[in-house]
């Protein structure tokens, strides 16, 4: 709106309230070399909260179709770990599936945002029935069709026109980026069948504040929520969440799984989670006020890390180029002075530029060789465990840095 209030994008009618802004931020596009890099463009990162729903969001979302143009940076690179998070929940729905009643027939899954297929093809395996939907899908390893679109409630109307509905659609870390939350679920509700289940995964909103998580702050990710804000949109559209589980993904994220109100017996993890949340003053501004004080103070003890280790002529780079990476680096102003390289295994950076603050992108051979640096800053620090164990195992004999929660140079690792 043009005097500079935004809107719940699900209350509609309650003006949010801001209270954090992370600078102007990139997409995660990493520029080919110097002459891109002077052309990208970048906007404002500011977040504001829903005093009604909770519901954490951008004020000033940018259009999907600009951010994720060209060579998006989610098809490359799932980790072991997150292969085996899919194959759990391919698990899970099979389990779901196995305790329904009725005559058994073949059931039918739509995943919206199917990235590499890895998900539907563990569902085929399981006897679902598939279909993906996704702008930058690709053939997937065992041939599962991939409709290659945004989902949208006018797909779903075409979509439907030649499927049976689905018994289960899914969107994993889709639901918080898509820039029509009510078109979408229109699209779901639509696609849906009666006693259908509409799963998705999403970063939870309460492990983010207490873990200090701003850089999961990225324009792609447009909102963040709490199991408040996900039942009061839900409402909107007839859905009501019947269970929610939380889960590691992502450094704490919930599953949640919904359907038509009234279609599913709702579970006491509903009631549970809800009752936690009420402690937690997700409507309050105090709340966030706090988070926002401590992400600033943050950033002064990160910089003042890096210099302190860098004294002494030691050399620091950073291991791995997560998409959360780039706020991080950018409202830290981390950038070639502060961090000689990002190190890479996927061939689609390795030779580019980080977003924003144009850090060059090199193999982690750099990173683990004979000349390699003292310091590794860990970005993908959600996932510390797995990347740490893989850099030595590769030849990185130096220190590891986290930067969060707390900035701290880890000896033990
Ligand atoms: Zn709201």
């Amino acid at each position: 709106m043009s005097d500079g209030t935004t809107l719940c994008q699900t209350c509609g009618d309650v003006a949010v309230t801001k209270f954090l802004s992370l600078g102007l931020q990139p997409a995660c596009l990493f520029p080919a070399n110097a002459a891109e890099a002077e052309t990208e463009q970048a906007w404002p990162l500011d977040l504001g909260f829903c005093p009604q729903c909770s519901l954490v969001q951008i004020t000033e979302p940018v259009d999907e179709r600009i951010l994720f143009a060209g060579d998006y940076h989610h098809i490359a690179g799932l980790t072991g770990g997150y292969r085996r998070h899919l194959q759990g929940l391919a698990d899970e729905l099979a389990k779901f599936r196995d305790s329904l009643d009725g005559a058994p027939r073949r059931r039918s899954v739509i995943e919206i945002g199917s990235n590499d297929g890895s998900l539907l093809d563990e569902l085929a395996k399981r006897d679902f029935g598939v279909l993906g939907v996704d702008p930058n899908g690709v053939e997937t390893a065992a041939g599962s069709p991939v409709v290659k679109e945004y989902f949208s409630a006018d797909l779903a109307t075409r979509l439907l026109a030649g499927h049976q509905p689905a018994d289960v659609v899914l969107a994993l870390n889709t639901f918080a980026h898509i820039t029509n939350l009510r078109d979408f679920l229109d699209g779901v509700c639509t696609v849906l069948n009666d006693d259908g289940i509409f799963v998705s995964e999403s970063h939870y909103l309460p492990d983010l504040l207490q873990t200090l998580q701003y850089d999961f702050a990225y324009h792609e990710h447009s909102r963040y929520y709490s199991l408040m804000a996900l039942q009061a949109v839900f409402k909107l559209h007839g859905l009501e969440v019947f269970h929610i589980e939380r889960i590691p993904t992502h450094g704490g994220s919930v599953r949640v799984y919904a359907g038509f109100e009234g279609a599913h017996e709702v579970r006491d993890s509903v009631s549970t989670l809800r009752t936690y949340e009420d402690t937690l003053q997700l409507t309050s501004e105090a709340t966030y006020r706090e988070f926002a004080g401590r992400v600033e103070e943050h950033r002064d003890r990160l910089r003042a890390l890096l210099a302190e280790v860098k004294r002494d002529g030691s050399r620091v780079a950073a291991a791995s180029s997560p998409a959360r990476a780039v706020t991080l680096l950018n409202y830290c102003s981390l950038g070639p002075a502060e961090l000689d390289f990002l190190s890479e295994i996927s061939p689609r950076k390795i030779g580019k530029l980080s977003p924003g603050t144009h850090i060059p992108v090199v193999h982690q051979d750099r990173l683990c060789g004979p000349d390699q640096p003292e310091y590794a800053l860990l970005l993908s620090w959600h996932i510390i465990d797995e990347l740490a164990s893989r850099l030595r195992q590769e030849g990185f004999t130096g220190k590891f840095l986290v930067p969060l929660p707390e900035p701290q140079v880890l000896d033990e690792l």
